[in-house]
Parts: structure tokens; sequence; C-alpha cells
């Protein structure tokens, strides 16, 4: 892993997301630098992670005095409290810190945080939820979207492409969708290749447009 991608992060807030995003970076080889108001939240923390502190922050001065102001990357991760959340977003920005990450639990929060200045605002109780959806319904394995109309999905491959190789199924042509990878039960994913053939119990991972992935999925 490069250097770059180890450079130290500031969670704020380690309720169950800012908790899960710490403990993520850490085993990525982060270090993490973990601030809560809770004392008892800090306590459970202390051995997850390279350094947790107990503090209020939305006080710009507490965050100056814990050396906040020297990281890259910061995530708020504080979302039932919104003044909070906010107000946290507020002093990183008064510190200068360039890259802050912020949790919304809804759509107004979302914009009040972007308009204090939070660089990437993400909404995990939204998208897990829209995932979930698709899950349950779609016949999809694993799904990821892009924007609003690009995804990728993990999905079994239909009975109708079995024993062809990619390059005869014409998925492109006939479903506009793109076999990218192939997943063989007790093997590793391989990249698909024209001449890939596909089994009985085999997944596939494919990109496209989500209208497209579903109508692809939902004859299978
Ligand atoms: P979860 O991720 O568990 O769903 P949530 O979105 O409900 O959390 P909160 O519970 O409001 O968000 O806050 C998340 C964490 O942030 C909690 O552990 C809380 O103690 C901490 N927190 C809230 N306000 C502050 C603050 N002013 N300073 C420091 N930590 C705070």
């Amino acid at each position: 892993m490069s250097a770059e991608k180890r450079k130290p992060v500031l969670v704020i807030g380690l309720g169950r997301f800012g908790s899960a995003v710490a403990s993520s970076l850490e085993r990525m080889g982060h270090e993490v630098l973990g601030v809560d108001h809770d004392a008892e939240i800090v306590r459970d923390h202390r051995d997850m992670l390279t350094q947790v502190v107990e503090g209020d922050s939305t006080e710009v001065e507490t965050l100056e005095q814990l050396g906040c102001a020297q990281f890259e990357s910061a995530v708020v991760a504080i979302g039932t409290n919104m003044e909070a959340s906010v107000l946290s977003v507020l002093a990183l920005v008064d510190l200068g810190v360039p890259n802050i990450w912020a949790k919304a639990n809804n759509e107004r929060h979302g914009r009040i945080l972007q308009r204090t200045g939070a660089h990437h605002v993400v909404f995990p109780e939204q998208k897990m939820g829209e995932r979930v959806a698709r899950l349950v319904n779609e016949r999809l394995l694993d799904f990821i979207a892009f924007g609003d109309d690009f995804g990728i999905a993990r999905l079994k491959a239909p009975e109708s492409i079995m024993g062809l190789p990619l390059v005869m199924s014409e998925c492109r042509k006939k479903h506009d969708i793109t076999v990218v990878g192939v997943k063989r039960r007790g093997e590793d994913f391989i990249h698909a290749t024209p001449d890939t053939i596909i089994l009985p119990d085999d997944e596939l991972v494919v990109s496209g447009l989500v209208e497209k992935i579903e109508a692809f999925a939902a004859q299978s």
C-alpha cells in the first residue's frame, strides 16, 4: 500500500458509523485519531484506534489543541445531533482541513453540510436502504450504483448465456450490459474475455445502466 493511502485520518463521532469507518481505516493501515464527547465511547475505542480522545468537536479551540488542523482528511460521523454535526464541520473548515467528509441523515442535513463547507457528504442509511431494496427485488447478489443510472452488479449467470463463450452470447448487443468478470465456484474472480465460457452456477460481475442490469438479472 502506498504512503499516500496511509495518511492519518481524523474521525469525529464514534457511533456505529464512525466506529465502522475508523476501524476500517485502521485495518487499511491508516493512523486514526478518534474524537467523541462520550467518555464511555472513548474508553470502548481505546484498543481499536491509534489514538482516541474525549472532546467536544463543536469547539474549534478543542480541535485545534488536539492537532486537528494538521490532518488532511477528516470524517464527521455525527448524524442524529444535526447541530453538533454542522458545527463540527464548520470548526474543521475554520481550521483549514482540506478534505472533510460528513455523514448526513437526510437531504436537508446534506444540503446544510455542503453549504457549511463539507467536501463530501454521504448518506449511509439512505444508500444502504436503496441497495437492500434492489438486492431483495431484483435477484442481484450485490450491487453498487454510481450516480443515478450507472451500476455494477454481481448476479447468477442467466441460463440463456450458459455454455456459450461471451462473444457469442452478445450481452452488449442484446442486453446493453458488459460482463466484466466471472466467478466460478471455489475459484477467484477472473476478468471476462470474449472466449470465457459461462457455466452453470457461475456468478457474473456486470456493468451498465441500472435498468439494463435489472432487466438482465430478471431473466436469470
Ligand atoms: P450512528 O452512527 O450510531 O447512527 P448517529 O448518526 O445517531 O450515530 P449521533 O449519535 O448523534 O449520530 O452521534 C454519533 C457519535 O458522535 C456519538 O458517539 C456521539 O457521542 C458523538 N458526538 C455527538 N456530538 C458530539 C460532539 N459535539 N462532540 C464529540 N462527539 C460528539
